[in-house]
């Protein structure tokens, strides 16, 4: 419970000192740098990269080794940060509009965080999560995306195997938030068409098994267990590794995502272009009581 509280309280002011740095004329990988940096002085551990997802970019880019993206103003950029504490996780995502031109649009999926904040409770329905979720956002004029959901957590663990919609969905009806579980809400907005497609880009990647079909090198058998014992199944990104492996290791990780060795996570792109905002808050949900552990800096 301590970690959990203390991993919590490091996301929230790291996802809030993430959104301060996000400024015409810096860069992803300035940004991202600076929150890891962050979340390592407050005594936590990144539990995935820092994603930091711009326009259209709904989830899931983090700058690699060579490639980064620097903001020319007028973006709308989701932060999106992890936390663990000897494996107890917090992940939460803010927007911000350096536009000025979506504010209607991120106040429809704070919104919609908000809402949950207020109804969840041991044995709420999935169902009732996304359907306040989708009429929070619907009712600004905007969509949810429904190929993208909230998850449950457990220790080491970013996603525990129960998806939670950002959408309505009767089949779920009867499948309830049960007591004694940690859960990620992340309402996900947009005025496009309300779904994502997978890009090109893939930076982050996670341990799908240590015996893959394909032979490894030796230099990959190496990379692989390094990995298991830095990050165990928790995401991570080919930057992390450059101080101890140099430039080769994203040409060693990619090796070991082809061999099917490591899951790779391409970024997530809305399929008709359209901006997209993000919140996020992890609750733990007790019989007794929730708490939202990352809701805190005022936010
Ligand atoms: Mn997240
Ligand atoms: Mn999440």
């Amino acid at each position: 419970m301590e970690a959990l509280l203390k991993a919590g309280r490091i996301a929230a002011s790291a996802r809030e000192y993430g959104a301060s740095l996000v400024k015409e004329g810096a860069s992803a990988r300035e940004i991202c740098e600076e929150v890891e940096a962050y979340i390592r002085r407050q005594g936590g551990e990144p539990a995935f990269p820092c994603n930091f997802s711009v326009d259209d970019v709904a989830a899931h880019y983090t700058p690699g080794v060579n490639d980064d993206i620097r903001l020319r103003g007028g973006e709308v950029v989701k932060v999106d940060v992890g936390v663990h504490v000897d494996g107890y996780i917090a992940d939460t995502a803010t927007t911000v509009d350096l536009s000025g031109r979506w504010e209607s649009l991120l106040e429809a999926v704070r919104g919609a965080l908000e809402a949950v904040v207020k109804i969840m409770r041991p044995g709420i329905s999935l169902y009732t999560i996304g359907k306040t979720i989708e009429q929070t956002i619907r009712k600004k004029g905007y969509k949810p995306i429904r190929n993208l959901t909230g998850h449950t957590i457990g220790r080491y663990l970013i996603h525990a195997g129960e998806s939670i919609p950002n959408v309505a969905d009767r089949r779920l009806f009867y499948r309830r938030i049960q007591p004694g579980t940690l859960v990620a809400i992340e309402p996900f907005g947009t005025p496009g068409r309300g779904m994502v497609r997978e890009g090109s880009v893939v930076n982050i990647y996670s341990l799908h098994t240590l015996k893959p079909k394909r032979p490894l090198s030796d230099e990959e058998r190496h990379l692989l267990e390094y990995i298991v014992g830095r990050y165990k199944t928790l995401p991570f990104t080919p930057r992390w590794l450059t101080t101890e492996w140099g430039e080769k290791a994203e040409d060693l990780v990619r090796a070991l995502w082809r061999k099917g060795a490591l899951h790779g996570y391409p970024i997530l792109v809305e399929v008709s272009g359209a901006v997209v905002a993000q919140f996020e808050h992890t609750f733990l949900v007790m019989s007794d009581r929730v708490i939202a552990t990352t809701l805190v800096e005022g936010s």
